[in-house]
């Protein structure tokens, strides 16, 4: 089994981050938290990932606790 590492650029650290966490506003926006850092990136949903769906099921959508990590 393959352990999806999943990573996308992270604006105010100008570096790669893994994804730890997402979830998806009612405007089809994905906030995304990358780790270590825990910034919060913004992505037009569907539009710019990659991911096929059959992989983002895979994905385990935990409760969205960390999105007030954000910008503070
Ligand atoms: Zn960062």
């Amino acid at each position: 089994m393959t352990i999806m590492t999943k990573t996308t650029f992270c604006e105010p650290c100008r570096a790669l981050r893994s994804i730890e966490d997402w979830h998806e506003t009612r405007d089809e926006i994905l906030s995304i938290v990358l780790g270590p850092c825990g910034h919060v990136v913004r992505r037009t949903a569907r539009l710019e990932w990659s991911v096929p769906s059959r992989a983002r099921l895979r994905l385990v959508r935990r409760a969205s606790d960390h999105e007030q990590v954000a910008m503070s």
